[in-house]
């Protein structure tokens, strides 16, 4: 049996960003990782302005990847986009990612997969799939959205079925034609591009059951002819939506997709996760001012999401708002990231939502 003070099951944005934020205040953490490093993930890989600047701020000053101005929706012929008010976001690449977030000075280990815990007074004992033992005054659940440790804890709630969505991603060799990550909507299912090298456009589709693999861009048989060469394999991850009962307990605390999910939909996950681990590290010992600190970072997620979920059911209704009002999807996107008065954004475009609403419902609209 090993012993370390803090241990962290899952070596992705979540763990890696815990890590180095603990390290930042001299605290030494063991990260423990079942793939190999550099990890690549099924994602949209467009990290927002705050996202940008909380990485910033764990050390990486110079982060890969490309900027991208903002965010533009699509839905056939009409468009509706803004540039962040807060200046570019970026478009890393999930195994520049990984990489750029190892550092020599942190203690990590690959090939590992942790299977079982107990809690043993106010320590953790961990064990991995090959029988190695560690016990930990804290464990962080850093495992992603199907956490082993949330589900070992019990600390798991089912999912509604209509809140479970499936994403797929895919790169194209070929030239971004847009400097925003293109949004196109079909009603049921979005198809997310990002602009991720001169050459390089990444794809991601979420869409709803019952549609896998066979159905990739069937919703979109426009923008699927317009697509180059594909690179890599096409690979998905689901259901997004992952409810859990607690975030921490004494000796134990979720952070990053493990600690709850609802969808990738505002492209907010890889932000949370390192503010996360940033509160995280700030915080430490004291894990009630993280769960203070951690409601408050994750609040605007759960409504701008739900919102979004909404909304993109309905494109021929708020399109044509978006496109006329674009400080208000300004506004929005500030408000995503908790950098803009919540009330104020949603309240400023439901002023402008209703009259395209009851012109809907009066069947007078375009
Ligand atoms: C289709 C799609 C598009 C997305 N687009 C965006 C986007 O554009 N922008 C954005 O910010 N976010 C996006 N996201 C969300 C983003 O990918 C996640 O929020 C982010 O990866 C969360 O990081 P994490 O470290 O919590 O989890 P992960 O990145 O999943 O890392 C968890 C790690 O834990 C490891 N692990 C799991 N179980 C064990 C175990 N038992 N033992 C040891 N290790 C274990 C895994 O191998 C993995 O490496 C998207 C997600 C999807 C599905």
């Amino acid at each position: 049996m090993k012993e370390v003070e803090i241990l962290i099951v899952g070596g992705g944005p979540a763990g890696l960003g815990c890590a180095r934020a603990l390290a930042q205040r001299g605290f030494r953490s063991l990260v423990l990782e079942r793939r190999s490093w550099p990890l690549d993930k099924v994602c949209g890989e467009g990290v927002m302005p705050v996202g940008v600047a909380a990485l910033r701020r764990l050390g990486l000053e110079h982060p890969p990847g490309q900027p991208f101005a903002g965010v533009e929706y699509v839905h056939g012929q009409k468009h509706a986009g803004a540039n962040f008010a807060e200046g570019p976001g970026r478009v890393i690449r999930r195994p520049d990612l990984s990489q750029a977030l190892l550092h020599p000075q942190l203690d990590y280990q690959d090939k590992v997969e942790i299977k079982h815990l107990s809690r043993q007074g106010s320590c953790f004992e961990v064990e991995s799939a090959a029988g190695e033992r560690w016990r930990c005054r804290l464990l962080v659940g850093a495992d992603g959205l199907h956490s082993r440790v949330r589900r070992e804890l019990g600390w798991q709630l089912p999912t509604p079925n209509w809140l479970r969505r499936w994403g797929w991603r895919q790169h194209y060799q070929m030239a971004p034609w847009n400097q925003r990550v293109e949004i196109h909507l079909s009603g049921v299912s979005e198809a997310y591009l990002s602009p991720a090298g001169p050459n390089l456009l990444g794809v991601a589709l979420i869409q709803g059951p019952g549609k896998g693999r066979s159905q990739w861009l069937d919703d979109f048989p426009q923008l699927r002819e317009r697509l180059g060469e594909p690179i890599g394999p096409l690979a998905g991850i689901g259901p997004l939506c992952q409810r859990v009962r607690h975030v921490a307990a004494p000796g134990v605390v979720l952070i990053g997709d493990a600690a709850g999910y609802l969808d990738a939909c505002t492209g907010e996950g890889l932000s949370l996760a390192f503010l996360q681990a940033e509160a995280l590290g700030q915080n430490y010992p004291d894990l009630n001012a993280y769960v203070r600190r951690y409601r408050k970072l994750v609040r605007h997620y759960y409504i701008v999401t739900g919102l979004a979920l909404a909304m993109m059911r309905f494109p021929r209704i708020f399109m044509p708002v978006l496109s006329r009002y674009p400080q208000q999807l300004q506004r929005i996107l500030s408000a995503n990231q908790g950098l803009a008065s919540l009330p104020k954004s949603l309240g400023g475009l439901a002023l402008r939502a209703l009259p395209a609403l009851a012109a809907e419902w009066l069947g007078l609209a375009p």
